[in-house]
């Protein structure tokens, strides 16, 4: 249980309307009262003077108490909410340290909420992730898994598996021929059950996943075919030099672009060619390559006025054919050769249509959850050994085997909500938190 009573700004800092200062801990209230006079009952504001014992009244604000277990924390906690002045919030949370808080580190409060049970480790995650949401779709999905629709999945799937591994296990020490009737095959198709449901989650989660981390799209071509003017037309703004030297970005140059509420990022490479003329653009080369097999999916751009032959594997790609405002009879797109001009603008919408088609994405169809790589790969070892143990039964192998798989599947979708060896990765997944949150 967490002694600390801790204290931090819950809003952003700099100047605004109104600030929120916020306090959880057995000592919030006592300390709240020193600053405030007596607090009203709980979840009811009071209109009050913010004191500070040496200096008089820092602000007049109001201060609210949610009394334990009844908060986001599950402990005793207070809230200030003062005029919207970094000054004014230091001050209050000087006051209170002094009289007993410590300052909260980055997560602190949802890391208290998590212990506390409050919200389990995928909702966790999710108040990050809904802090941290750059479009409508990663909003919705976000809320929809703090509201712990995403953890219900989890925790069903939980209670399939524990009904599976208790018939299993009790039944271990019996000769085959002694286990009652149908048992066995009744469990096989609840499992069965159990693995379609694992697959079709994982499926939404990788969703989910490209939602959260959204996609990576690498531009390759020869130099001067036009890739850092494309990534400029995409980015709306100069982020890649533009020359007419040929071989002139050496370095990668990124932006993330919204398209559609799709995050994807788009990497300008070094351009690409057989013959480059020194060490330093074949390093640039190399790691085009590299940037290329890392990616979801590549543009390949080529200057319709001098189009060169390009013999490089590069997986799933559009020919992006550019410069079409210099020739006069611009052929009609085909499936995976798109013509335009980024000096016009004309043709970069149909390829931002083709390019979200390609990458699978449904647009309008909104992701039911935000999902980590973490649960994407416990679902993925879960789904493995469900499917071993169907298969064990089916091919009448030892009870224990599939007991132990069972056991192990069970572990690794605990893991998603309340993992078992848990201190590294609650260190990980707090630290991306904001203080104050
Ligand atoms: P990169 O080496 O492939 O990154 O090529 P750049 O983006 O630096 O472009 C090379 C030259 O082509 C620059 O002078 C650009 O202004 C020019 N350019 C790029 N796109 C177009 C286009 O659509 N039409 C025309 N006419 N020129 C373009």
């Amino acid at each position: 249980m967490n002694k600390r009573t801790i204290i931090a700004s819950a809003s952003a800092p700099g100047r605004g309307g109104v600030s929120v200062v916020r306090m959880s801990g057995e000592k919030s209230k006592t300390i709240a009262e020193r600053m405030c006079g007596e607090l009203s009952e709980p979840w009811k504001f009071k209109k009050c003077s913010i004191m500070s014992s040496g200096d008089g009244v820092i602000d007049s604000g109001m201060v609210v108490f949610f009394q334990s277990p009844h908060s986001y924390t599950g402990e005793d906690v207070v809230e200030f909410h003062c005029h919207g002045n970094p000054m004014i919030v230091s001050l209050i949370v000087d006051e209170a340290v002094s009289l007993g808080a410590v300052v909260a580190d980055p997560g602190e409060f949802t890391k208290t909420a998590f212990l506390n049970d409050k919200i389990d480790l995928a909702q966790a995650e999710s108040v990050a992730d809904l802090i941290n949401a750059q479009s409508k779709s990663a909003v919705l999905a976000a809320n929809a898994s703090l509201s712990g629709e995403f953890s219900n999945k989890i925790n069903s799937l939980v209670d399939e598996v524990v009904r599976g591994r208790v018939v299993i296990e009790a039944n271990i020490d019996f000769p085959e021929e002694d286990i009652e009737g149908d048992l066995l095959n009744t469990i096989k198709r609840d499992l069965e059950i159990c693995l379609e449901e694992v697959s079709k989650l994982l499926m939404g989660v990788r969703e989910g996943v490209r939602l959260r981390e959204g996609y990576s799209v690498a531009i390759v071509g020869a130099p001067n075919a036009g890739k850092s003017t494309l990534l400029n037309v995409l980015a709306r703004d100069d982020v890649a030099i533009t020359s007419n030297v040929p071989g002139t970005t050496r370095d990668l140059v990124k932006t993330v672009v919204n398209i559609a509420g799709v995050t994807i990022e788009f990497i300008d490479t070094a351009g690409v060619r057989s013959n480059p003329d020194s060490d330093i653009e074949k390093e640039g080369i190399n790691r085009s390559l590299n940037v290329v097999q890392k990616s979801n999916f590549t543009l390949l751009v080529k200057d319709i006025s001098d189009v060169k032959d390009f013999d490089i594997d590069l997986g799933d790609y559009i020919t992006v054919m550019n410069k079409s405002d210099l020739i006069d009879s611009v052929p009609k797109n085909e499936k995976d050769i798109f013509y335009l001009s980024c000096a016009t603008g004309e043709g970069v919408e149909d390829l931002l249509r083709a390019l979200l088609a390609r990458l699978g994405v449904d647009e309008g169809v909104e992701t039911a959850f935000l999902s980590r790589k973490r649960h994407e790969v416990s679902l993925e070892k879960a789904k493995e050994l469900l499917k071993e143990s169907v298969v064990s039964l089916v091919e009448g192998q030892s009870l224990e085997l599939v007991a132990e798989n069972l056991r192990s599947a069970h572990h690794h979708l605990g893991d998603i909500l309340r993992p078992m060896s848990s201190d590294d990765l609650l260190g990980e997944i707090f630290s991306e938190f904001c203080i104050g949150k």
